[in-house]
């Protein structure tokens, strides 16, 4: 069984690679972001606790995001995994190898969408001007997508370095259609 993790910046098609990940590939996806927004719909204590980080665009505490996902890690040992959203920063990805040692499996394969971050912008204001106003994020806004941008170029983008230590890391060019982004990710972990 695979695990693996996708890292791109907002707005890259993790998200939409992951679903097709489950539907033609028997994976199961585990999105942080997914799992908090969760969290914030059901105005639980933590999600009132992470509301105003997400809507700025802001990381939301390590400790928040290792406890969710840890749990569901054991949850799903047995299963393919799609990371997704997670590891955002160095420290996430230290902690993710450790929990995952302690269940016994390992990260197969980190997976890297190379984007051009001008076209990426456009693509995302594209994306705010045409979703409707009911079923827009929050965090769907110019302000705060520029900052979540920023975020992963100072946060997550260092976690390259250490997957390339590791041997773990592929790049793939995130600006191809759907399909061929597809093939490129079936492609790294067949
Ligand atoms: P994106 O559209 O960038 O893929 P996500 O849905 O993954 O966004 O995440 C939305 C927000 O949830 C982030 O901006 C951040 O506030 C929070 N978040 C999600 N995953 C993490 C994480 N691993 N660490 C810290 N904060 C996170």
């Amino acid at each position: 069984m695979k695990k693996i993790v996708l890292l791109g910046p907002p707005g890259c098609g993790k998200g939409t690679q992951s679903k097709l990940l489950i539907e033609k590939a028997n994976f199961v996806q585990l999105s942080t972001g997914d799992l908090l927004r969760l969290e914030t719909s059901n105005n639980s204590d933590l999600g009132r606790k992470v509301k105003h980080l997400m809507d700025s665009g802001e990381l939301v505490p390590d400790d928040v995001v290792i406890d969710i996902i840890v749990k569901k890690v054991e949850e799903n040992k047995n299963k393919n995994i799609v990371f997704d959203g997670f590891p955002r920063n160095l420290n996430q990805a230290e902690v993710l190898d450790s929990s995952l040692e302690n269940v016994s499996v390992k990260l197969d394969h980190a997976i890297l969408f190379e984007i051009d971050f001008k076209i990426l912008e456009k693509r995302i204001k594209n994306r705010i001007i045409e979703t409707k106003e009911s079923e827009k994020r929050k965090d769907d806004n110019s302000e705060t997508l520029l900052n979540r941008i920023a975020v992963f170029k100072s946060s997550t983008l260092p976690i390259v370095n250490y997957y390339e230590d590791k041997g773990i890391i592929s790049k793939i060019d995130g600006m191809r259609k759907v399909n061929e982004v597809y093939d490129q990710i079936t492609k790294i972990i067949s």
